[in-house]
């Protein structure tokens, strides 16, 4: 549960010393309570407080991290249950299955897929992130030999899959310093697994067959001083699985669960045999909460449909994504340039920016800031009309860039278009194409 601020006043030194910024403890204690300050700003509360506050304020689906250094991928640390209540917060880990029965050329193969499956949108690169390393032949110099690969061959987060701790130790020989996640602790292992996760400081996944028996399991490791944890039901049908992640969830939001309170584990490849099938199963439990899901390969066509309908997922709904307001300029524009303009929705700046490369006519793009709606949205919303798009125009510099005085507005604000010759008095004002896929041959025929 949050405490309140009062709560929260007790913890406090109580000095009001103002160092924190606001002239009270009491002042402070409220800013903290509503998020708008953070703990570290007041210097002199004890460690004893500080744990106390931190445990109150820390998520109730733990974050946990996955790998080393910048690659690392952090999953977990949801506060809701729907995404429109706030917004979830780290999109889930997708990894691809290699096993150390497999021949090289395939192991080299799913790497230099995991490697070169990227894929640029909306100013942002989507890829996968992590690589599954399962252990088949129950021989620790294989499956070395396979993390070995992986480590050498790719920046991947490693998950290293044995029920064996004797060879999970030998793998991480290889890549401990990776701090990849151990897969799996079970009833049977559990404590040498917890032995050799705390010795190595790893996160440790934990499976059972029931969610009872697996708050049993997290509990004993909380125990054993293990916080970093990633929890699988061990459910492999559908039905069974996308329940446990509602129940989950709802353990850990609701009644404050904290033994459910980790980041889950799907594993799709072990669902179906089926490729189309297990994309759409991945796709569930992007929605629906999966913290890592693993997938039996990867392949363009379904990779890239999980990465965007991740990024769509993961992206705050209450800011569209949005690029800077300004002039971009594209294909090294003159003078003599078309002037296009349209909003700063980031996927309407790509579409149009993208466009105008296509059509080879170097022309300048003139972003208006509409707080990331579209064209029609922002439009409608009263924040792409002449009033305020003729402002922009003076201020924004193009005059100085340019020695013509058009202005290509896009088609579907072509109502606005006698408005803004009023406001921008010496400008001819022309109407573009509505959709981005007509520029090209609109600007072919661009003449100053
Ligand atoms: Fe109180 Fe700490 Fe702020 Fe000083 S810095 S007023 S002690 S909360």
């Amino acid at each position: 549960m949050p405490l309140t601020g009062i709560e929260i006043f007790k913890l406090l030194p109580k000095t009001n010393c103002g160092e924190c910024g606001v002239p009270t403890c009491l002042a402070f204690a409220m800013s903290l309570a509503a998020g708008k300050a953070e703990l570290a700003a007041c210097p002199y509360v004890t460690d004893e407080s500080k744990a106390k506050l931190e445990e109150a304020s820390a998520p109730p689906i733990r974050p946990v991290i996955i790998g080393s250094g910048d690659k690392a991928v952090k999953v977990g640390g949801e506060t809701v249950m729907f995404r429109h209540e706030k917004r979830f917060e780290n999109p889930p880990g997708l990894a691809i299955l290699i096993s150390d029965t497999m021949a090289y050329a395939e192991v080299n193969s799913r790497l230099e897929r995991f490697g070169s499956l990227q894929y640029d949108r909306v100013g942002l690169t989507l890829h996968p992130e992590l690589v599954a390393a399962k252990c088949e032949s129950n021989d620790a110099g294989k499956f070395k030999e396979l993390v070995t690969k992986i480590k050498h061959s790719s920046d991947a987060n490693i998950i290293l899959m044995s029920e064996n701790p004797d060879l999970l130790a030998a793998a991480l020989e290889v890549c401990g310093d990776s701090k990849p996640l151990l897969y799996t602790a079970t009833s049977d292992n559990i404590d040498k697994l917890a032995a050799l996760a705390k010795e190595k400081s790893c996160p440790i996944a934990v499976k059972a067959d029931s969610l009872e028996e697996l708050a049993g399991l997290t509990t004993k490791l909380e125990q054993a001083g293990i916080k970093d944890m990633v929890i699988d039901s061990g459910a492999r049908k559908l039905s069974q699985a996308f329940e446990d992640q509602i129940v989950i969830r709802r353990a850990a939001l609701d009644k404050k669960f904290r033994p459910l309170g980790y980041p889950t584990i799907i594993l799709a490849n072990e669902m179906t045999d089926n490729p189309m099938k297990e994309a759409l199963i991945a796709a569930i439990f992007i929605a629906k909460y999966g913290g890592i899901i693993v997938l039996s390969d990867f392949q363009g066509e379904s990779l890239f449909p999980l990465l965007v309908l991740r990024m769509n997922i993961f992206t705050d709904p209450q800011r569209p994504l949005a690029t800077t307001e300004g002039i971009y300029q594209i294909g090294g524009p003159d003078e003599n340039s078309p002037v296009l303009l349209t909003s700063n929705f980031s996927l309407t700046y790509f579409i149009v920016s993208g466009e105008m490369e296509n059509s080879r006519v170097p022309g300048y793009l003139l972003v208006k800031d509409t707080e990331g709606l579209s064209v029609m949205t922002a439009w409608a919303a009263g924040k792409f009309g002449a009033d305020t798009i003729a402002p922009f125009i003076k201020k924004s510099g193009i005059a100085d860039e340019v020695k013509h005085r058009k202005l290509i507005i896009p088609g579907y604000i072509a109502i606005e278009s006698g408005s803004l010759e009023e406001e921008l008095p010496g400008w001819e004002i022309l109407v573009g194409p509505r959709e981005g896929a007509h520029i090209p041959a609109y600007l072919k025929t661009w003449k100053v």
